[in-house]
C-alpha cells in the first residue's frame, strides 16, 4: 500500500490539458448538448455503441470521449453494455459478415423510438474495406441509419458535434 502511495506522488499528475479554443469549443458545443438532451430525453442520453467490424481507430475516439478531458457525462451522454436501455446505437465499422447478424439483433433489441448514428467514413460508404466476400460495406446495407459523423476516424469533437445535429432534428 505504502510503495503504491509513493509511486502516485512520485508520478504527479501526467495527463495534458486540451488546448484552451479546443477546451470552449467542448463547452459550447456541450452547454448545446446538455440543453438538447433536456428538451428530448429528460436530462440523459444513453447510447449503446457497436463495433461492426471497424479497425478500431473510431472505438478509440469514442472511448475519448469518457476521459477527463472531454468527459461527456458532464452533458448527459451515458454509454450502457445494453441496447435494451439504449435511446442511440453508435454504430463504426463498414459491417463485417460475421457482425451481421449480431448489429441486426442489437437493433431489434433497442427501444424505440431508437436514432441510429454511423460513425466513421467506414460506416457511412464502406471506407477503404468497402464490400467484399467479408465485408457488407456501409451500415445502412444492414440497418436503417439516421445520421451519419464523417472523418477517418472523427475526432471526439466531431462525434459530440454529430450527436447535438441528430437529436437537434
Ligand atoms: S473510418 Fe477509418 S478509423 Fe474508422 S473504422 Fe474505418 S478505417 Fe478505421
Amino acid at each position: 500500500m505504502l510503495r503504491i502511495l509513493h509511486q502516485i506522488f512520485r508520478t504527479g499528475v501526467v495527463t495534458e490539458p486540451l488546448p484552451s479554443q479546443a477546451e470552449s469549443r467542448v463547452v459550447e458545443i456541450g452547454a448545446q448538448l446538455e440543453e438538447a438532451i433536456r428538451q428530448r430525453f429528460h436530462r440523459s442520453l444513453t447510447i449503446r455503441q457497436v463495433d461492426a467490424g471497424s479497425c478500431n481507430a473510431c472505438e478509440l475516439e469514442i472511448h475519448a470521449l469518457n476521459n477527463s478531458l472531454y468527459n461527456c457525462e458532464r452533458f448527459g451522454i451515458n454509454f450502457t453494455a445494453s441496447p435494451r436501455f439504449a435511446d442511440m446505437l453508435l454504430v463504426t465499422g463498414p459491417v463485417s459478415i460475421n457482425m451481421e447478424i449480431a448489429l441486426k439483433r442489437t437493433y431489434t433489441a433497442t427501444p424505440h423510438p431508437k436514432i441510429v448514428v454511423a460513425a466513421g467514413d467506414c460506416g457511412y460508404d464502406g471506407g477503404i474495406f468497402g464490400e467484399s466476400y467479408a465485408s457488407l460495406g456501409r451500415i445502412s446495407n444492414v440497418i436503417p441509419v439516421d445520421a451519419h459523423i464523417r472523418g477517418c476516424p472523427p475526432t471526439p469533437v466531431d462525434l459530440l458535434l454529430g450527436i447535438l445535429k441528430v437529436i437537434q432534428r
